[in-house]
């Protein structure tokens, strides 16, 4: 039986390698660090959100939405998603307008969403600052344990016989006869390629391909911020808004997580991010603004360790490498490809066993950019 090399152990790593290896197939994956120690993994939870994605990306969430809530009984693990509905909230009355088309797009794809006015979104987030004006409501939204999601897709990948090496590195492709042919590692070793080679290293996809084609991708390390346990927390829902870089999420321990996409500044030597003072304030500022009893909060953690790919139009590149039909690669998730994760691997699986691209993937592939 022709071996499977998957590179990379974020969620995509290891649900497709689950996803094969419980077909009967033979699977060796690699992960330059530990499982979910990239975008997939650190703290908080992830948001499952279909609310205000592109209209491209709509059909994988409505089958994403089929598969998370039971998720964790094909797992065999604890519960991972939780329904929370999401909210986006908005101040501009500019923003009224493109929210209630969008509205009306996101439910004829099948995402039931509609537009809170002003009173009608103060019976759901209460505590809003008066400036709000009302927001887009989705509410099959929730939100996930990324970690403990990816790390479960891991353990059974092994259980159905996949083989998972951590701590090492794939440097390099080796093409032979005009064919990628082998993965050399950062130590040397020449792993063969005799099946297919799927590329799932997020941020490391780039600097693989780039003999063959040059992705219109970067690397950024989002800012994270989790407080300290609140009293009171005021936020009900998955929250995020028009005009401020703000995303909000309450945790089942009282603590609120803090994000939307500011920037920490990465160190590509040891792998690690460092956080920005005035990017954390002003995360937490913008939080404090648009839920006024928040004021004082404080930051216990701040994280930029996760370094994710943004793509130039900001939906993901999913193709297969020219000249090498048999080297699969997908990246460049701009901050939400977690939610729409299980609903790609399963597609990421049929496209390896049917030899066929999935229709749902077409539009995203590379030849968009010409
Ligand atoms: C802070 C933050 C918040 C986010 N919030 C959301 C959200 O709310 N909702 C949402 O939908 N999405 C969100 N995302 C995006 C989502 O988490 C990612 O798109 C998704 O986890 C990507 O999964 P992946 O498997 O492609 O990548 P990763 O999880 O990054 O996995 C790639 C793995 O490849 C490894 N690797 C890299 N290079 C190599 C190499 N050369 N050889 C071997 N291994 C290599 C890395 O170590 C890493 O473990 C967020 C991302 C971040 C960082």
């Amino acid at each position: 039986m022709s071996k499977h090399i998957i590179v990379g152990g974020g969620v995509y790593g290891a649900a497709v390698a689950w996803h094969l290896a419980s077909r009967g197939e033979a699977v060796e994956l690699i992960e330059a660090g530990s499982i979910a120690s990239g975008a997939s993994g650190g703290p908080g939870r992830r948001g499952v959100r279909a609310n205000g994605r592109d209209q491209r990306e709509i059909p994988l969430m409505v089958r994403a939405r089929e598969i998370w809530p039971a998720l964790h009984e094909t797992l065999d693990t604890d519960p991972l998603f939780e329904t929370t509905g999401q909210i986006q909230l908005f101040e501009r009355e500019v923003d009224l307008a493109p929210m209630e088309v969008r509205a009306a797009l996101q439910t004829r794809l099948g995402i039931e969403s509609r537009v809170l006015g002003h009173d009608e979104v103060r019976e759901f987030e209460p505590e809003v600052a008066p400036m709000v004006r009302g927001g887009l409501y989705c509410p099959g939204d929730g939100v996930a344990f990324h970690k403990a999601t990816t790390l479960a897709y891991a353990a059974k990948a092994r259980a159905a016989g996949a083989v998972l090496r951590e701590g090492v590195a794939a440097a390099r492709l080796i093409e032979k006869d005009g064919r990628v042919s082998a993965v050399q590692t950062a130590d040397g070793e020449e792993i063969p390629v005799e099946g297919k080679l799927l590329l799932f290293c997020n941020a490391g996809v780039k600097p693989l391909v780039a003999p063959w084609i040059d992705l219109p991708l970067w690397s950024r390390a989002f800012l994270v911020a989790v407080s300290a346990p609140l009293a009171h927390n005021p936020v009900r829902h998955l929250v995020g808004h028009a005009s401020r870089t703000l995303s909000l999420k309450r945790e089942p321990d009282g603590r609120l997580m803090i994000s939307g996409g500011r920037p920490g500044r990465w160190d590509y030597v040891t792998g690690r991010g460092t956080p920005i003072q005035e990017e954390v304030d002003l995360n937490v500022a913008d939080a404090v603004a648009v839920y006024p009893s928040l004021d004082g909060l404080e930051v216990e953690t701040a994280d930029t360790d996760h370094l994710e790919a943004e793509c130039i139009d900001k939906i993901p590149v999913i193709d297969s490498l020219p000249g090498n039909e048999h080297v699969l690669y997908a990246a460049g998730w701009t901050g939400h490809g977690w939610a729409i994760a299980p609903a790609v691997a399963e597609l990421m699986r049929d496209w390896v066993l049917d030899g066929t691209k999935p229709r749902l993937l077409e539009p995203f592939a590379f030849g968009r950019f010409g």
